[in-house]
């Protein structure tokens, strides 16, 4: 039995984004699960808006998500020559005509949904002029829209598609690969099947706008393969429903505009759903896999949460992410009975669930950094965290008791006072015997690494952005980004671009790649630990 073989068709007119990966991981995964192979071709037949530098985005993105197509990478347009013979074939064997009506005539003509098409004047020429006016327009004898080949099928058909759709059309434009070698170019419904079936490819995946197109796949292969120029089996074309996600725009002509009016930072804008945007973000690839098989494959559209996607990325990052500790809204806080100049070290798990992953040493001492939010002088009922009186353990160190604070005379805390008990040191004999119930994180004052910690969160506020006749821009979230500057424990200041951290109690962020020089990361909130967006929307 014939081997399975798939492809993944990108143009290379933009950058790949989520819903992209959802096509990805569906024919790569189908080639794995099968023992077959999944193709990278760059359907590349429209010269105007295709460039270099998408092929290679396109690769890296396809590589990062983690699958490899060996030496099946292709071009459609390693094909032209093929399709260039194919529509001579056509028009021997009667199948292809030349029309010579204008844009407007041909449109007039085609009918409606209930109105059967008109057949043009031209229908009836002789395959000898079809040829010879074909031949000429690849020549370059005629301006742009002075004709175009159609296939000769039945204007009266229920499918418009049927309706003797165009095969080629004449264009004076330079090609990425092939240069100015064509003066004619091959409409995409006729160079897809062509390539497939050229390819070998048995399941021939696509998304539901096409499943009115599969007749004229089907069609055109059979003419070609009766003609002798191309062999059985014939690829089938299978439709499946695209993804969509609630608070993002996957449309290409909308993703252009947010880069190119600048409402983010380019293509690669942690905010972005681009996959190079969703990798800066620090989401992985075995999150988006594990998205793939969650949502599954249907014939039904439906929109996925984007909290589906987030709790996907969680639960990757909680298993893998070791842990670190980072202050983001610092607040003094001064340990009175403390002698002064003495550091000592605290031994922190780089993740609770795998003690193999070791414990690194935290340094303590006189002053540290906690978070604003973790003290109060009024606290609400069931509060257990610091305040006058009360006792707290710092995570992994001592317990505390809070003495008072200081404030600014607009009445702003400034900092914090409190008492330590040396005998109450995480992991050592007498550590046990204090029991609280609070229980806060900290950084040592004199040894954090201060950073700049992008807090990025959902492009749009919006579920569904330009829902009800809206301009999707105003949906806009204008949170979606926040720049700070935190406090962070000093080991964080290794961190290598890419490197993947729970900040405890925060959430899990990443080193990123572009902005960060070595011994001075800068780092990306990727998600938060708890979806609060799911709480917003009820
Ligand atoms: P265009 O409007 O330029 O065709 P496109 O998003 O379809 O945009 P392609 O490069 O043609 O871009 O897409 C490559 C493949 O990705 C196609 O097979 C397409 O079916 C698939 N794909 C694109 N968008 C989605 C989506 N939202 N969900 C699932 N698959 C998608
Ligand atoms: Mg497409």
């Amino acid at each position: 039995t014939a081997k399975i073989r798939t492809r993944f068709p990108p143009e290379p007119n933009g950058y790949l984004h989520i819903g992209h990966a959802k096509s990805i991981c569906l024919n790569f995964g189908l080639a794995r699960d099968y023992g077959g192979a999944c193709h990278l071709r760059f359907d590349d037949t429209n010269p105007e808006k295709e460039e270099q530098e998408y092929v290679d985005a396109i690769v890296d993105a396809v590589r990062w998500l983690g699958f490899d197509w060996g030496r099946d990478e292709y071009f459609a347009s390693d094909y032209f020559d093929f399709m260039y013979e194919a529509a001579q074939s056509l028009i021997g064997s009667g199948h292809a005509y030349v029309d010579s009506q204008s844009t407007e005539e041909m449109r007039a003509s085609r009918g409606t949904l209930t109105e059967p098409g008109r057949n043009s004047p031209y229908r009836e020429r002789s395959v000898e002029e079809n040829l010879d006016l074909f031949r000429r327009m690849e020549a370059g004898e005629f301006a742009d829209g002075a004709h175009v080949l159609r296939a000769k099928i039945d204007m009266a058909s229920p499918n418009i598609n049927l309706r003797d759709p165009a095969l080629y059309r004449i264009k004076h434009a330079t090609h990425h690969r092939a240069g100015d070698k064509w003066n004619v170019y091959p409409m995409y419904t006729f160079a897809h099947p062509i390539e497939d079936a050229l390819e070998r490819i048995t399941h021939s995946i696509c998304t539901l706008e096409f499943e009115d197109q599969r007749p004229f796949y089907d069609w055109l292969l059979e003419r070609l393969a009766e003609d002798g120029l191309l062999a059985r089996p014939l690829p089938q074309q299978i439709e499946f429903a695209r993804l969509n996600l609630s608070y993002v725009v996957l449309s290409k002509r909308k993703l252009i505009q947010l880069v190119q009016e600048r409402h983010v930072d380019g293509w690669d804008d942690p905010r972005l759903p681009t996959l190079v945007g969703a990798r800066r973000r620090g989401y992985t690839p075995e999150g988006f896999r594990a998205f793939a098989e969650r949502i599954g494959v249907s014939k039904a559209d439906s929109w996925i949460d984007y909290g589906v996607l987030e709790e996907c990325m969680r639960d990757d990052l909680n298993a893998r992410a070791e842990r670190r500790i980072a202050v983001l809204d610092p607040l003094k806080l001064v340990i009175d009975n403390y002698p002064e100049g003495q550091e000592e070290e605290c031994l922190a798990p780089n993740h609770p669930q795998q003690p193999e992953l070791g414990k690194r040493a935290m340094p303590f001492s006189k002053e540290l950094w906690i978070e604003r939010e973790d003290f109060t002088e009024t606290p609400p009922k069931g509060y257990f965290r610091l305040f006058p009186g009360n006792s707290v353990r710092l995570r992994y160190g001592f317990v505390v008791k809070c003495t008072g604070c200081e404030k600014d005379p607009a009445g702003h805390v400034t900092a914090v006072h409190c008492e330590y008990f040396p005998d109450s040191k995480s992991g050592t004999p007498g550590a046990d015997a204090y029991k609280v119930k609070g229980n806060i994180h900290w950084v040592s004052a004199k040894h954090a690494y201060r950073a700049e910690v992008r807090l990025y969160d959902r492009l749009f506020k919006a579920p569904n952005p330009g829902a009800g006749g809206r301009d999707y821009l105003e949906d806009l979230n204008p949170d979606s980004k926040t720049l700070i500057t935190a406090c962070l424990e000093p080991a964080l200041k290794e961190a290598r671009p890419e490197a993947r951290f729970q900040f405890e109690r925060h959430g899990y962020f990443v080193a990123d790649r572009v902005d960060s020089k070595t011994g001075a990361p800068v780092f990306n909130r990727t998600v938060t630990l708890k979806d609060s967006w799911g709480k917003v929307e009820k």
